[in-house]
């Protein structure tokens, strides 16, 4: 856990200490609230474990929907927070919760939680995933240098990746190679290429992690679930050419469609934080058709929000403490500007490294 993380944790701390939640307003004239998962999985992170932030178990997921209904909150539909954003509708006490990339622990682990809370949820599928097209490069990457004592290939830096120190150091050189360095089109073959030099199974990967569309269509056979799009190839959107990222959108929307009868009206943007997505691709979501679209800036969905660059609340694994939870679910955490601006800032910056997606 790194420094940032621990100034951002005790920031929220300090923050549920002071029961900031029940100080600040109440958020009035939000139209509800949206949280983002990733993982729901029982594993607990080892010591080398950069996407740990990914990650929550079971019972904490089940922890903070009981929590978050103790509180007051009701869980609620994801196109029912879109429906009061265009209605006018005030409800600071409704929240959707969502799930991106469409991970296979999400029907295993995540279904039956939602169930004893009667949660509706949305996941959001990558096609490329469930078509096994695009590679998790993030996850690759960690799993090449857990299992190595270095790493080089496909033009990225050579390092030693002995030590845990050194796992992390290399971890967050690649991945600032390849989400700033190569170019976006580039990613998946520079991964694929990495992971060839390192004699690592790439394409068992995906697979093993994602949904195919079999499973896919169970998931949304239950009446809690609705599916929503998350572009083709899980590229950062603002990285590409208008063209490449309209078709991406579109793409993602199109084999949804193909493969389950119903075309997703909602979308959220792959990685979702300000250098992936923004104005441009806001604009390119309406174009695409899409009723809304959602990024991972933190934030209650303000009755002024944009309907097609709304904020989630990423549910992350490195807080799995339900005090803390419970100040980043508090629409008026979001609406108190001075004070909280940091802690804001803090999660900003912290949703700017990919191991937030
Ligand atoms: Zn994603």
């Amino acid at each position: 856990v790194s420094l940032r993380h621990t100034g951002i944790r005790l920031a929220l701390e300090g923050l549920a200490l002071v029961k900031a939640p029940r100080l600040l307003p109440a958020g009035r004239g939000s139209a509800g609230m949206v949280l983002t998962l990733h993982h729901v999985r029982p594993d607990l992170p080892g010591a080398f474990a950069p996407n740990a932030g990914l990650s929550v178990t079971p019972g904490f997921l089940d922890a903070l929907l009981l929590r978050l209904s103790a509180i007051g909150k009701r869980f609620v539909t994801l196109s029912r927070i879109v429906d009061n954003l265009q209605a006018g509708r005030a409800a600071p006490e409704e929240i959707a919760i969502t799930l991106d990339d469409g991970y296979r622990n999400n029907a295993v682990h995540a279904l039956p939680v939602f169930r004893r809370h009667r949660a509706p949820f949305t996941v959001f599928v990558c096609s490329g995933f469930s078509d096994r097209t695009a590679p998790l490069w993030w996850e690759a990457l960690e799993r090449i240098i857990a299992a190595r004592d270095s790493i080089s290939g496909a033009g990225g830096p050579s390092l030693p990746t002995r030590t845990v120190e050194e796992k992390a150091a290399a971890f967050a050189a690649w991945r600032r190679y390849l989400t700033e360095e190569v170019e976006e089109e580039r990613v998946a073959e520079t991964i694929v290429t990495l992971a060839r030099a390192s004699g690592f199974d790439i394409e068992a990967l995906t697979p093993s992690l994602v949904m195919d569309w079999d499973e896919v269509r169970a998931l949304a056979a239950d009446p809690l679930a609705s599916i929503g799009a998350h572009t083709d190839g899980h590229q950062a959107l603002a990285r590409l050419s208008p063209e490449m990222a309209l078709a991406a959108m579109v793409q993602g929307a199109d084999r949804i469609e193909e493969e389950l009868g119903e075309r997703p009206r909602l979308l959220a943007f792959p990685y979702g934080y300000p250098s992936a997505c923004g104005p441009r691709e806001a604009a390119l979501a309406a174009e695409a058709g899409f009723r809304a679209a959602f990024t991972t800036r933190p934030g209650a969905v303000g009755a002024d929000a944009q309907p097609h660059l709304l904020p989630r609340i990423s549910v992350n694994g490195l807080y799995q403490d339900l005090r803390l939870q419970e100040v980043l679910v508090s629409p008026g955490l979001w609406h108190a500007a001075e004070g909280l601006r940091r802690a804001k800032a803090g999660l900003s910056a912290g949703r700017a490294a990919p191991s937030t997606r």
